[in-house]
């Protein structure tokens, strides 16, 4: 169970990681790319802890779950099961008690994103009982974590800082089509979408199918559409895995949102889908980023069809 927890949250940590180094031009809130996937004792149910600090072989409260291959910190020398104890110097907090909680990862990912995205991070690991220093070398990555929740219904969300999805996605999708939920989660977060939308006022769950927060959140999920494609040829995967992840799965999962009014009709994701990517197979240079993107910074209008394609419109 825990082995198999380890090599679902490794092949979300490593997509998004390609992803977020991929995406960093599109990005202008950068942190240190890793491949650092890291898990706290805190975040486990306490009666498990005992049970969690012998199978990991913790020897703190901070572990390396596992590391994306071929990233700097594959590079640096880091392993799975090391557990951390410092970072530039600085010894971890101690684990929080009290019920399981992800604040000591989420404290921990915000102390490593406001170093230099590029700057050597020199970590102490303990290994087998022994101390252990390494310098990880960063490349620069959009600002986000990576986080599988347990779940068995499709749930996929961005608030900003943290992109979440449930096991539900890993058990019943293919998993090259899995990029393509990833890509359009990190994208609201490049978007700023979840603070945009508070900004402008916008209600969340039952009442966003209804009146103006409809066009708000359709903007959202249609701007996150096309930049998602945007991210997943920049990060060499197909540009086409948009496409066949609305064709294939779509159906699926539009029948699980409830409050499906607010997001656009599976067909229009089609659509745009599938013209976005043709741009990237035309010859040439590759297109420019969406004009959105230098919008971010802006409320958002809630003016949705402007950004269909025009056979859509
Ligand atoms: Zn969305």
């Amino acid at each position: 169970m825990l082995e198999a927890l380890r090599v679902a949250d490794l092949q979300l940590a490593s997509i998004g990681f390609r992803l977020s180094v991929a995406g960093a031009p599109l990005c202008d809130r950068l942190e240190p790319g890793t491949g650092l996937q890291l898990h706290t004792l805190a975040q486990y149910a306490p009666p498990a802890r005992d049970g969690i600090r012998a199978h990991f072989g913790l020897a703190g409260p901070v572990g390396v779950e596992g590391v994306v291959p071929g990233s700097p910190a594959v590079q640096a020398g880091v392993r799975a099961d090391d557990t951390l104890m410092a970072i530039n110097g600085t010894a971890l907090a101690p684990a929080p008690a009290g019920e399981a909680s992800t604040a000591q990862l989420a404290a921990l990912h915000q102390q490593l994103a406001a170093l230099p995205p590029t700057a050597p991070i020199d970590l102490t690991l303990s290994r087998a009982g022994r101390r252990i220093a390494v310098r990880v070398q960063p490349v620069a990555a959009c600002f986000s974590r990576y986080e599988l929740r347990i779940g068995n219904s499709f749930d996929a969300r961005a608030n900003g800082e943290l992109v979440q999805i449930t096991s539900k996605y890993l058990e019943a999708i293919d998993g090259d089509l899995l990029p393509a939920v990833v890509a359009h989660e990190l994208s609201h977060n490049i978007l700023r979408h979840r603070e945009r939308l508070a900004a402008a006022g916008a209600e969340f769950g039952f009442a966003s199918g209804f009146g103006r927060n409809v066009g708000l959140f359709r903007q959202t999920e249609i701007e996150a559409d096309i930049l998602a494609v945007h991210l997943l040829a920049r990060a060499r995967y197909s540009p086409h895995t948009a496409a066949r992840f609305w064709r294939e799965a779509g159906p699926r999962l539009m029948a699980g949102i409830v409050r499906s009014r607010s997001h656009p009709p599976l067909r229009d994701r089609i659509d745009l889908a599938v013209s976005e990517a043709a741009r990237f197979t035309r010859p040439g240079a590759p297109p420019a980023p969406p004009p959105f993107l230098a919008k971010r910074n802006q409320p958002l209008d809630g003016d949705w069809r402007k950004l269909l394609p025009p056979s859509a419109r």
